[in-house]
């Protein structure tokens, strides 16, 4: 049941906006006196990850009280953003790294008032293991590493941190853009502006194929590009260019999180969005106006378990949740065309598994009083089913206060592992748990891609996935749906409103 002050929040709501009763559009008899009652503009989002709630967040920017928003969830705030319980504290269960140049996520950071998470004393080393061996292993000492590095990878090293920084540089032009109120129907547009014709081939073209064309050695893709994209997107360097490179970028040193879980952000942008939450399930969006009407009426029908269907209308409906396989489960109905047409894509299975107990080195061919690195990552499919072996530190992890006796592991793997494998991998353990996430999308050649816009009203800020997945981009994303849908709703460009930010000025 939902608290009584809830209901009375949304009755008010209701009269205020809509008049008493909410709309039955099965009596609809006039849009346009139907329009003046929905004065002012109507907007539904379905999804309250950091892309919907980040997504209501730049709506309210955008309209002020012009709007009046709900948000559906059906689980809970933060989607993909998610920590799990484990040896008596929290960790992070999805996404969890953020790079120093995500802008958007640093200015939540600080305009929310959180904080940084600690990470000093965390053990930083690393292993390259093929299944057989380890190829390589990080010492404890940077300058060690550094020459380690160069012996075995020589000169690329160099070249990753200039191809990266390349590629961050031209990123960084969507901030511009979305400053100045520019908005893009589709990823192939969006693509063009930050990085011209090349980044949209990296759409098309495997990162294993871009790599070499950049001069980089086959040691190089093999093992160090390999570790980056099992690690980052349970794929191997045949995925596609521009989310390898993102998936590189964030193998690079300066990596943060959030103190306290990333999936504060979600909760705060909603907080901020004075967005208005219904803990339902939406099953479909239909659009009930006649092809004729100026700019439709969408009905959004969705579920509550003590009321059973439920129903309200929208003049803008944003789906902020992967549609790819029937994954939000939304039918859409009365649209001119079949929405999620040519939507052929399929998301990766990423089994994150946390553990706390005794790892067993000699599993990896160390002695067994031996010391395994901090972070095993596997370059290519190994027998004991693992991408990713790393010792995790709680959310709001202190160095002074870390009990290190109740060390908990995270594992990501293709599907749940098995009692051999776990005895494989592990001495003896004490709390197992798991989470089977359909992670990201499967970064295979495709011809085309979604866009932003599934027809008049309706948008689709998660289009962006299938260029990469991650929180900054979903933010991207949204933000660049929420200046779509401010054009669509006043025939202009939100130019003096959204050129407000101060995102580019103060980082
Ligand atoms: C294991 C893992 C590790 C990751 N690591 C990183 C990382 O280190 N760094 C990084 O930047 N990114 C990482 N990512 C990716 C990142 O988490 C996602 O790109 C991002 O969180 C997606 O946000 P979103 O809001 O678009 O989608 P989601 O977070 O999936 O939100 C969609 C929401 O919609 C809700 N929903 C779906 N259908 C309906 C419906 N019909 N009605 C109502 N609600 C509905 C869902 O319950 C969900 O809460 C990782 C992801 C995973 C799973």
């Amino acid at each position: 049941m939902l608290p009584i002050s809830y209901w009375s929040v949304l009755a008010l709501i209701f009269c205020t906006y809509v008049g008493p009763l909410s709309y039955s559009l099965q009596t609809l008899e006039s849009v346009e006196n139907l329009r003046e009652q929905r004065s002012p503009v109507k907007i539904a989002i379905v999804g309250g990850g950091i892309g919907g709630t980040s997504n209501a967040f730049f709506l309210r920017d955008l309209f002020g009280e012009e709007a009046a928003i709900t948000l559906f969830e059906k689980n809970t705030i933060g989607g993909r953003l998610a920590t799990v319980s484990i040896a008596g504290a929290q960790y992070e269960m999805g996404g969890s790294i953020i790079h120093p140049r995500n802008l958007y996520m640093k200015q939540f950071l600080q305009d929310f008032g959180l904080k940084e998470r600690e990470t000093k004393g965390t053990d930083g080393t690393l292993g390259i293991y093929n299944g057989e061996e380890f190829l390589f292993q990080s010492s404890r000492y940077s300058l060690l590493t550094l020459i380690k590095m160069l012996w075995r990878y020589g000169f690329d090293i160099f070249r990753l941190n200039w191809t990266i920084d390349k590629v961050l540089n031209k990123f960084a032009r969507i901030y511009d853009f979305q400053d100045g109120g520019q908005s893009f129907t589709d990823i192939e547009g969006i693509m063009k502006a930050m990085g011209g014709e090349e980044f949209i081939g990296w759409l098309h073209k495997p990162l294993d194929v871009v790599l070499r064309e950049e001069g980089f050695s086959e040691r190089f893709i093999q093992e160090l590009a390999a570790i980056a994209t099992r690690a980052n997107y349970g794929q191997n360097p045949d995925m596609m260019g521009f989310a390898g490179m993102v998936s590189l970028a964030g193998a690079m040193p300066g990596l943060w999180s959030i103190e306290g879980g990333n999936k504060l952000v979600p909760q705060q942008l909603l907080q901020r969005s004075g967005a208005t939450l219904m803990q339902s399930q939406v099953q479909s969006v239909e659009r009930v106006t006649g092809k004729s009407a100026e700019k439709p009426i969408l009905r959004v029908t969705w579920n509550e378990p003590a009321k059973g269907d439920q129903s309200d209308v929208f003049d803008i409906v944003m789906i902020a949740s992967p549609i790819e396989d029937n994954l939000s489960g939304i039918a859409f109905t009365g649209f001119d065309h079949p929405i999620t047409a040519n939507f052929t894509g399929d998301y990766r299975h990423t089994v994150a598994s946390f553990i706390e107990g005794r790892q067993r080195p000699s599993t990896f061919g160390i002695s067994p009083k031996g010391q395994l690195p901090g972070s095993i990552i596997t370059n290519a499919e190994v027998p004991l089913n693992i991408r990713t072996l790393a010792k995790n530190y709680p959310v709001d992890y202190n160095p002074e206060t870390f009990n290190a006796s109740r060390q908990v592991y995270k594992v990501f793997s293709t599907g749940v592992l098995n009692d051999t494998q776990m005895d494989a991998l592990f001495e003896s353990y004490s709390e197992v748990t798991h989470h089977d996430w359909l992670a990201y999308p499967y970064y295979h050649e495709r011809k085309t891609f979604p866009g932003f816009v599934l027809s008049e009203g309706l948008f689709y800020p998660n289009a962006i996935e299938w260029a990469a997945s991650a929180m900054e981009m979903a933010v991207i994303g949204s933000r660049n749906s929420a200046i779509l849908a401010y054009q669509y709703w006043h025939g202009e460009s939100p130019k003096g409103k959204v050129g407000t930010s101060r995102t580019r000025q103060e980082l």
